[in-house]
């Protein structure tokens, strides 16, 4: 949160965060002695949460339904919000451009790693194109275990997920709000975004969906039933994209391939979250080869350790994601 906070602050504005706060209420019994230890672990990190009244929660969003709850303890976290990741990337792409002159490529993909005595010296991209780099960052998500050739490869097990966006509310809801398997929040001009990871689970493969079918209708009723202006809308579009999750521990794999020099992974499932404290990292470490202590835990060699051959190279073409060395 902090991280976000300063990237706003080095642009003078940052129209993608909106740091409106969020409410989080867990109805069963576990699941609120889970909340309560997540609490006391954030309170010792210094991280903003504190425990609120239903009539609080009434008088910041009026249009939430706080009976709904049903007396459930409700946590508010002040300094969350929420990001509108297309808008998000446009700004930091066009200070890149600005700044550095970054040179984008867009429409094709990369298909194999140059290198010279093992060590990488830029890309080969589909279209026929060679781009020479000093380093490569991997940072392609749930496609960053697909093959490419030379590349060393830290195995994928990325899910399935849908997210729902209705037609614009009349609602003043301005907070995102997450319940048992239910997240929720605006998604500008109206509309709202729904998810809930009991319907990602529905699906074992991304495939495109009827916005009229079940699962949109179980989406929008979850919501509703906290929010009750989306009782008379309708689901306009719904989503379904693969959530890049690295294998076994599923936590953020980030770091140098020692045998390859020049080569660098960052994949994690948080990566929204992340991404202005890990670019600023991950710059740190690849150009000026300063080491985060905060990310020892998180190496690729973690997925290597006791292998006899401790790497596995990509050759030939893309296979399905997800499990592959499992
Ligand atoms: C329902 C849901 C809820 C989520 N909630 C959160 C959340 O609360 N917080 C959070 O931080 N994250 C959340 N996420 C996950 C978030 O979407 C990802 O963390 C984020 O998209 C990762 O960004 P990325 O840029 O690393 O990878 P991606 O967004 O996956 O982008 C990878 C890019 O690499 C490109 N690519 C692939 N292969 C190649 C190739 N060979 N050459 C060149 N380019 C290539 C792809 O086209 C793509 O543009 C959620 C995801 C879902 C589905």
């Amino acid at each position: 949160m902090r991280s976000h906070l300063d990237l706003a602050r080095e642009f003078g504005q940052a129209p993608w965060f909106n740091q409106t706060g969020s409410f989080e209420w867990w109805t069963s019994p576990q699941s609120q002695v889970d909340q309560r230890e997540n609490f006391s672990q954030m309170k010792e990190w210094g991280y903003g949460v504190e425990w609120i009244e239903p009539r609080k929660v009434k008088e910041l969003e009026p249009d939430i339904n706080v009976e709904a709850v049903n007396g459930a303890p409700i946590l508010y976290y002040p300094e969350e919000g929420w990001v509108d990741p297309a808008l998000y990337v446009a700004w930091l792409l066009r200070a890149a451009n600005a700044r550095a002159e970054v040179a984008l490529h867009t429409g094709t993909r990369v298909s194999g790693l140059r290198t010279d005595a093992c060590k990488v010296t830029g890309v080969r991209l589909d279209n026929g194109d060679d781009v020479v780099a000093d380093a490569v960052v991997n940072c392609a998500g749930s496609w960053s275990a697909d093959p490419i050739d030379g590349a060393p490869i830290v195995p994928m097990a990325s899910t399935v997920g849908i997210v729902a966006f209705t037609l614009p509310v009349a609602t003043t809801l301005r907070r995102q709000f997450h319940a048992e398997d239910l997240d929720v929040r605006p998604d500008g001009a109206g509309r709202i975004m729904i998810h809930k990871v009991s319907v990602d689970r529905t699906l074992l493969e991304k495939k495109r969906l009827d916005p009229a079918g079940a699962e949109g209708r179980a989406l929008l009723d979850a919501a509703a039933r906290y929010l009750p202006a989306l009782a008379m809308t309708e689901i306009e579009a719904i989503r379904t994209t693969m959530r890049p999750i690295p294998a076994g521990d599923g936590l953020t794999c980030v770091g140098a391939f020692p045998q390859t020099p020049g080569y660098y992974l960052a994949v994690t499932h948080s990566g929204v979250t992340l991404a202005p404290y890990l670019g600023k990292a991950v710059a740190e470490e690849v150009v000026f080869g300063r080491q985060h202590p905060d990310l020892s835990e998180f190496r690729p060699a973690r997925f290597f350790a006791g292998e006899e051959s401790p790497l596995r190279f990509g050759t030939g073409p893309a296979r399905k994601r997800g499990n592959e060395f499992n």
